[in-house]
């Protein structure tokens, strides 16, 4: 902290409540072992307050902001320039500030295909994916899956309209590629069998509510590759049944590490230490 000067370079992270997250740890060992005279700094906003903290930011020394619950979308309007995807997923998670103008990002698809990657050593071109859910996080890696070349993406949703709605806006926005399923047992069965990856992108099995499960587990094939997007347990039930039958599984703190890798690389210019990352992130969830 001794270091903080007129030079430091802020980063903030917008959102409204801040108390639980995990990215100002990451982040801030992240400058620390690039040697890099940035601060991460958590700024908790009312809604009828996020413009005027905007155009304070704007003014000050900051090299960007990320943006969580609740304003991804709210956020858009205080953009100027947005990046073909964000524009696509109709959200913003990550924005850059370059002398004095605002362009906003998602990361959170390519943190989680990075993730799967990385972790599974898996390639999404080609493979048919099965995605529950049909909220913010879901948009970002559907899109983001389309754009990277997945086969077929197969998406269901509790509030069914919405995983029509994103389908359309898939084939209409990427590619012709995904398919709306209704959550009927006998036709997620049949789709089940013939998919190579299973991602829960709900907060289904979030804490306090960890134990609840996204689907019947009886469906889950063996040899399935299972990610769920919740990190918080870091290992959710759903993993744990999955890893039980036999699936590869990977859960939602490689996602969250690399998300923030994205948006890391996108202020600062280089790589991130993705490794240093993953161990402030693991050392959190213990703390
Ligand atoms: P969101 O926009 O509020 O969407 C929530 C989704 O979960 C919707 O599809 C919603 O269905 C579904 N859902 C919620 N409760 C449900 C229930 N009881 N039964 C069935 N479906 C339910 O939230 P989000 O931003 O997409 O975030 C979703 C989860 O992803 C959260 O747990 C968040 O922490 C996590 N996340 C993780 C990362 C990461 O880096 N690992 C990044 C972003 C988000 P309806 O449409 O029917 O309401």
């Amino acid at each position: 902290m001794e270091s903080i000067n007129t030079s430091t370079k802020l980063v903030g992270l917008i959102g409204n409540p801040l108390g639980h997250s995990f990215s100002p740890v990451m982040q801030n060992r992240a400058f620390k072992k690039m040697g890099l005279n940035f601060l991460y700094i958590p700024i908790e906003v009312e809604e009828e307050g996020l413009g005027d903290v905007i155009r304070g930011i704007r003014r000050m020394n900051f090299a960007g902001f990320n943006v969580t619950i609740p304003y991804k979308i709210k956020v858009i309007e205080f953009m100027d320039d947005l990046d073909d995807l964000a524009k696509l997923i109709g959200a913003v998670n990550t924005a850059v500030i370059t002398k004095g103008r605002i362009k906003g990002y998602n990361t959170d698809g390519e943190g989680f295909v990075r993730s799967l990657e990385e972790s599974a050593a898996f390639h999404v071109k080609g493979s048919s994916v099965f995605v529950i859910g049909s909220g913010g996080a879901a948009r970002a890696i559907t899109m983001t899956l389309a754009a990277r070349g997945a086969e077929r993406l197969y998406i269901c949703n509790r509030t069914g309209e919405r995983a029509e709605r994103l389908c359309q806006d898939i084939n209409k926005g990427v590619r012709e590629c995904a398919v709306a399923v209704s959550m009927e047992p006998g036709e997620m069965e049949r789709i089940l069998k013939d998919i190579d990856i299973l991602v829960n992108a709900t907060s289904i099995g979030m804490h306090p509510n960890a134990g609840e499960l996204p689907l019947d587990m009886s469906l889950v094939q063996e040899g399935t590759v299972v990610c769920d997007i919740v990190y918080n347990p870091p290992r959710t039930e759903f993993l744990n049944q999955a890893a039980k039958k036999g699936c590869t599984t990977v859960n939602g703190l490689g996602m969250l590490a690399y998300q923030g890798a994205e948006a890391f690389a996108l202020w600062t210019g280089i790589r991130a230490p993705v490794e240093e990352m993953v161990n402030a992130l693991t050392d959190k969830t213990k703390a």
